[in-house]
């Protein structure tokens, strides 16, 4: 057996175990497949199997075919859709992304493949994402020590996407990785080198981890000082400590929001990297004190504040140390920014910009499973002769009319509750501990004010529209999540047959289903 084994790698490993980890969360794949290739020598790679692809898969896929008309050329990264070839014929081709990207020098040559995905079923900002990681991915295996890979042995499998595979031990080099247990999980002895940090920073999922990291880090490199980590929110205008370490009596010279309330304006771009400049001329010695931004996104910035406890002053080392980390630290940064933006498209429609379904499913779920005391209502809100308004007006105005009911809606809950779309042009909402009455009224308000939005596509005032309501409620009507949208939405169902523009709760129904 001749596994690839991540020594083989030198640094390349843990910037490459990321890439795979923060790459298969960003495109939602639990399986995917990565060659690698060091240097011009094809026996110097391998094979990364992240998620445990079974072997037949992994070689189908390793093996599948570009279709044409689905390439994607985005900076160092080009994203292409293959077709898995091997199948039997009646079955339908499944695709498989592939990307191709290489680091600057050539030093290193990657093929990723992504069973099930198609290069035009790529969001834009999975694609961003993935543009992203390429970069970080490459600036890591740039500061990477040069692997020194011994040689397998001379008859193994050349590495190269396409080339022919039959007959060959190719899974011979494969290195596998579950995506469940510690993909790099290398102790620090010693001396911690800065291409350590920032292969660990690759893996940075949250601002708390960061924290977590930068203060297992920093005081190796800075020994001689007491520091602090604090991020500064402009729009909530908070601070946020994310770690402290060293002494604390010199560190309480600098108060924790030193820089923010001594900032008036929002930081600059060009302050990353640079000690903050308020800070600098502030009441502290300059000397013993040093207020460094590493990082500023959106409206966060990202600040490091230093304090000396002994005579040494900072090194250069220290200095150009801290200009690289702000580098990094910018990059984490962007990557928090993106995957919130990930989860925030999981989460919403992107039309109206309200919760989705899957999302409303959910939260629903398990507030009817918390909750055995509270009303729980919902309304399931469907709008009239929709197909009317696309068809005499176009699709345009149509998603024109959903923004505007769905920023209706918005405005008709509480915090507390969910608005979100149902599908198509359905909505729901769930109010939470409201009662079947002061649901119906509320689900009666929500009809009038409908009536009265001007919905308006291109200057061109459209005609006023109407929707119609069901309303049921937990537990009064249904003891589950599911029989409780079931029953609104034969209340729903009940108010179209009976003339539109209407709210009727679930009682209603059934009164009127007994008298007539
Ligand atoms: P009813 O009063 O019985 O509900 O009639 P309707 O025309 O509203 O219902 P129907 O189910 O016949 O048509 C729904 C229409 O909604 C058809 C579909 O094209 C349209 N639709 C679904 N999603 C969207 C969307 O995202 N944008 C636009 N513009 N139209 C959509
Ligand atoms: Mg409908
Ligand atoms: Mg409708």
């Amino acid at each position: 057996m001749n596994q690839v084994r991540p020594t083989s790698l030198g640094d390349a490993y843990p910037a490459l175990c990321n890439f795979l980890r923060l790459t298969s969360l960003t495109l939602s794949a639990p399986q995917l497949a990565l060659t690698v290739q060091v240097g011009d020598d094809w026996r110097h790679g391998g094979v990364m199997n992240y998620g445990q692809l079974p072997a037949v898969t992994l070689r189908e896929v390793l093996s599948s075919q570009p279709m044409e008309a689905t390439f994607l050329e985005c900076d160092q990264l080009s994203l292409s859709t293959h077709s898995q070839s091997g199948l039997p014929a009646e079955a339908s081709p499944m695709p498989v992304l592939v990307g191709r990207l290489h680091s600057t020098d050539h030093r290193y040559n990657f093929t990723i493949y992504v069973p099930g995905l198609a290069v035009d079923g790529l969001s834009e900002v999975q694609i961003k994402t993935l543009q992203y990681l390429t970069q970080q991915l490459l600036l890591c295996l740039a500061l990477a020590q040069p692997a020194t890979p011994s040689l397998p042995h001379a008859g193994a499998p050349r590495l190269t996407a396409g080339a022919p595979l039959d007959g060959v031990d190719f899974l011979s080099r494969v290195v596998t990785l579950n995506p469940g247990g510690a993909i790099y999980d290398r102790v620090q002895h010693g001396h911690p080198r800065l291409a350590d940090l920032v292969a660990q920073l690759q893996s940075c999922l949250s601002y708390k981890q960061l924290g977590q990291l930068l203060g297992t880090y920093l005081p190796y490199f800075f020994p001689h000082q007491s520091g602090r980590l604090v991020l500064f929110s402009t729009s909530s205008e908070s601070f946020t400590v994310l770690t402290e370490w060293g002494d604390a009596k010199p560190l309480a010279v600098v108060e924790q929001q030193c820089c923010y309330s001594q900032e008036q304006l929002p930081f600059q771009p060009s302050c990353i990297g640079q000690e903050c400049h308020q800070c600098q001329v502030s009441h502290y010695p300059q000397q013993a004190t040093r207020c460094i931004v590493l990082g500023m996104v959106n409206n966060t910035t990202c600040i490091v504040q230093l304090v000396q406890t002994e005579a040494d002053p900072f090194t250069s080392v220290q200095t150009a140390l801290l200009k690289k980390l702000s580098e990094q630290i910018l990059f984490v940064m962007q990557r928090l920014l993106l995957l919130e933006d990930l989860q925030d498209q999981a989460l919403k429609d992107p039309l109206t910009g309200l919760l989705n379904r899957r999302h409303a499913d959910t939260v629903l779920n398990s507030l009817c499973h918390a909750t055995k005391q509270q009303n729980i209502s919902i309304i399931l809100i469907d709008i009239d002769h929709f197909k009317a308004v696309n068809d005499t007006y176009g699709h345009q105005a149509g998603d024109a009319v959903l923004k505007n009911i769905g920023m209706l809606l918005r405005g008709h809950v509480r915090a507390q509750d969910i608005v979100c779309r149902y599908g198509g042009e359905e909505f729901c909402m769930v109010l939470l501990d409201t009662t079947p009455e002061v649901a119906l009224k509320r689900a009666e308000k929500i009809r009038r004010a409908v009536k009265y939005v001007t919905n308006s596509f291109n200057g061109q005032t459209l005609p006023p529209i109407s929707i119609s309501l069901g309303v049921a409620s937990f537990p009064h009507h249904g003891e589950t999540p599911q029989a409780l949208v079931t029953l609104a939405d034969k209340a729903l169902y009940w108010a179209k047959n009976h003339g539109r523009d209407r709210a009727i709760s679930v009682d209603h129904m059934l009164s009127r289903a007994e008298v007539s």
